[in-house]
């Protein structure tokens, strides 16, 4: 059965339709939990959210997922990945859940489109987001020398010098990867400490190629589309002072907020709102709730290891569903 019949009930609202599996994203976990789910005959339903596609469709080429011997477009990835989970019959409903209930089975998911869902089973791919600074600049020159992620692009700006922004440990982590490509990577913070694990710290102050503007905030990114970054407007916010940094990349690392609002409350997660799991599983705090990909991956944030875990979440899904007869 793909979905029950949902007829009105006694008080005239529409009863939820109802569904096996529901998975919340369309990033790699998401669509990876879908091929799997739809081929174990689970006929998943997946609630695409806000960034159809995931972090993937703001990047433009992937090189490291295996694969792709050539690389791949990030948006032209995505939309294999949903090809793929069509074929053997996932059904995509666009928008976002807006509010979920997990306190009784099956679970309810309210859409911001007011459509009500329920299902036995839930697998949360909502992932991350990266968080920008919020200039105008930043936002035209994405992909054109801006990136959130050293992992996917740092190997397009080789011999460039380049500035990451940010004092924690993915600050670092980026900038000292970098080194293997650029000149010289500046790391630009807004404070005169680093908020970065000591190890990580004395890594970077001792690297040759790694330089700090400290006290520092991003004004501007200057270059256009076509020129690629080519500077920034930098300002001390101690003393008030304007320079032009010249780089020809800019890495922003001021950290990223998973997309996990919604279960506020209701599932175990972490002050930054990373949600719980087993280890080496994909088992929420909430029995029949699985998850994938960055909601529960501060660590490695790639698209192979979200499709691994979707891979997980899926087959855990699964197997959970036949233990409790709702095959
Ligand atoms: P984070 O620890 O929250 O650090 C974010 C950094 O960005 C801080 O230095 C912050 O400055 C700065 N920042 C925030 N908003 C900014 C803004 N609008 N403008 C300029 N700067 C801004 O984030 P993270 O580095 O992504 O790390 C997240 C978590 O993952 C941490 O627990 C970290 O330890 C962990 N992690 C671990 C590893 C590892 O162990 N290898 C690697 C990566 C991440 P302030 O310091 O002034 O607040």
């Amino acid at each position: 059965m793909n979905s029950s019949v949902h007829l009105p009930d006694e008080r005239g609202t529409a009863a939820p339709e109802h569904h096996r599996v529901v998975i919340l994203g369309s990033g790699p976990g998401g669509l990876t939990a879908a091929v799997y789910a739809a081929r174990a005959n689970l006929h998943p339903v997946v609630v695409s959210g806000n960034e159809p596609g995931g972090q993937l469709t703001i990047t433009t080429e992937v090189e490291n997922y295996p694969g792709y011997p050539n690389g791949i477009q990030g948006p032209e990835m995505m939309a294999d990945f949903q090809r793929q989970a069509e074929r053997f019959g996932t059904v995509f409903k666009s928008g976002n859940v807006g509010r979920v209930d997990l306190s009784r089975r099956p679970f309810t998911l309210h859409l911001e489109s007011g459509e009500v869902l329920s299902c036995d089973a839930l697998i949360v791919a909502t992932g991350a987001s990266a968080r920008w600074l919020g200039l105008e600049s930043e936002t035209r020159l994405r992909n054109k020398g801006v990136s959130a992620c050293a992992t996917c692009d740092g190997f397009f700006f080789r011999g460039k010098p380049l500035a990451v922004i940010g004092g924690g440990d993915t600050a670092l982590e980026e900038a000292l990867f970098l080194t293997n490509f650029a000149t010289k990577v500046t790391v630009i913070h807004r404070r005169d400490q680093l908020r970065a694990s000591k190890v990580m710290q004395e890594r970077a102050l001792k690297h040759p190629k790694v330089e700090f503007l400290w006290d520092s905030v991003v004004e501007e990114v200057q270059g256009t589309p076509a020129t690629g970054v080519t500077g920034l407007a930098v300002k001390n916010v101690k003393t008030g002072a304007t320079s032009t940094l010249a780089v020809q990349g800019m890495f922003v690392a001021i950290g990223h907020t998973p997309n996990t609002d919604v279960f506020k409350g209701q599932l175990d997660m972490d002050e930054q709102g990373y949600l719980h799991v087993q280890p080496g599983r994909t088992f929420a705090s909430v029995e029949g709730v699985f998850v994938c990909g960055d909601a529960a991956d501060k660590v490695y944030r790639q698209a192979v290891t979200a499709a691994g875990t979707g891979c997980m979440a899926a087959i855990d899904a699964e197997r959970w569903l036949a233990e409790q007869g709702l095959e």
